[in-house]
């Protein structure tokens, strides 16, 4: 197998050539926007997505354009800590830290790694055909690309899927999710990450630079709710308005033009990832809502696996491998992600006093368990490297 060919240079697409080019192999990314500009605001890589970013030599770029995270709290709009992560000691224990960081430097840093030439923008894929040696993809300028292997990594509207699989029915989580990067002094929060929940709504928030703090806030809403683009900013600051600070002053500092809106789905595992030589990853393969900070962290994951697997054997038996590998991980991460979603958007005041209650009361050991199945890359047969310092 000579010629591979990524669609989409998100998180997943960019990781996988930084991956197959550490095994040898070279790929073409071709990526619909005119160039790389991520949607979204923020984002925070936990630790089995840098123990795979350590392996592929982007561990120190990352970390330089990021917020390292020592603690993660849940906590009630009174301030009660429902739940609290020592992510200090998890990095102790995993070697890698949480890095909070704005996605476009997350991006920038990933696409350094590779040559230039590598990513082609302004090519959105529109459909492939195969045939028993390869692939041809069709793109909206009306170019052509051949490739042995193709990986679907366009998101999780993904055009590949659903030309190849049919179109798949997204899951609305009830929430739609506002984010947004206040420009503020961020020195107050230090390496807390923290989440207030609300009753109909919820903001997590943390550092991503030293004048930039990133916040995302779901709200249970009906699907395709929006808010008026213009007020977007003082409707926020009402719904916000019983939330402790600094939430009322990172909503008032940040750009209205910049809030930017996301209805949050998944979508239930599919019954196949690949079909001749065309392979899915990411969240076109398995998307999540973010309630585990994991949709981006799985599809680095992904990218590990398959181009190790590829390195190791022939690509039909690679593509076999990787998906057997992957989909029992990603639909568990997503099914926890999607019942916390829940959990944390009940209404109920006595549900909402009982899910307090047992979540203050969760005994260490179920939490290090929980822990230790997403942060940990055992599964990943990594190879060994230095430790962050
Ligand atoms: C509110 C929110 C918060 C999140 N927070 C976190 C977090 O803290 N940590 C975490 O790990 N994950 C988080 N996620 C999940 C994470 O954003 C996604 O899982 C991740 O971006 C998936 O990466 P991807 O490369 O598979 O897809 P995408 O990031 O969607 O990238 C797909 C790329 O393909 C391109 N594309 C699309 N269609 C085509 C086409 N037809 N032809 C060519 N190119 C195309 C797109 O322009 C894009 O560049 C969050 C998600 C949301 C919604």
């Amino acid at each position: 197998m000579t010629r591979v060919a990524i669609v989409g240079a998100g998180i997943g697409g960019l990781t996988t050539a930084i991956a197959l080019r550490s095994f040898g192999f070279e790929a073409a990314i071709y990526e619909a926007a005119p160039a790389l500009a991520p949607v979204g605001a923020g984002i925070w890589v936990p630790p089995n997505a840098m123990q795979v970013l350590a392996a592929l030599g982007a561990r120190e770029a990352v970390a330089a354009a990021g917020v390292r995270i020592d603690r993660v709290q849940i906590r009630t709009i009174e301030g009660t800590v429902l739940q609290e992560l020592d992510a200090a000691a998890a990095r102790e224990r995993y070697g890698e830290p949480i890095i909070s960081i704005l996605r476009t430097r997350l991006v920038e840093a990933l696409a350094a790694r590779l040559p230039g030439h590598l990513v082609q923008p302004g090519k959105r894929c529109l459909g492939a055909t195969h045939d028993q040696e390869g692939v041809t993809l069709r793109f909206d300028d009306g170019s052509e690309a051949r490739a042995d292997l193709v990986v679907a990594a366009d998101g999780i509207h993904s055009a590949l899927r659903n030309s190849l699989f049919g179109p798949t029915s997204l899951r609305y989580a009830g929430q739609t999710c506002y984010r947004g990067i206040a420009r503020m002094a961020s020195g107050e929060l230090g390496h807390t990450c923290a989440e207030t929940w609300g009753t109909r709504c919820r903001i997590g928030y943390s550092a991503v630079g030293p004048d930039e703090v990133y916040w995302f806030a779901p709200v249970s809403s009906p699907a395709g709710t929006r808010l008026d683009p213009v007020r977007v900013k003082a409707q926020l600051l009402d719904m916000y308005a019983a939330f402790p600070h600094p939430v009322r002053l990172m909503l008032s500092e940040t750009p209205t033009d910049r809030i930017i809106q996301t209805d949050l789905h998944d979508f239930a595992p599919l019954p196949r990832w690949s079909t001749g030589h065309i392979v899915l990853l990411g969240d076109a393969a398995h998307a999540m809502t973010p309630n585990l900070g994991q949709g981006g962290a799985q599809a680095i994951e992904d990218a590990w696996v398959l181009a190790s697997e590829l390195a190791r054997q022939d690509w039909r038996g690679a593509l076999e491998a990787y998906e057997a590998a992957r989909k029992p991980r990603t639909s568990w991460v997503a099914a926890a992600a999607r019942r916390i979603g829940q959990i944390a958007h009940l209404e109920n005041p006595l549900a909402q006093g009982l899910r307090n209650a047992l979540m203050t009361r969760t005994p260490a050991s179920i939490q290090r368990r929980h822990v230790q199945r997403l942060f940990s890359a055992e599964h990943l047969d990594l190879p060994t490297t230095a430790p962050a310092t």
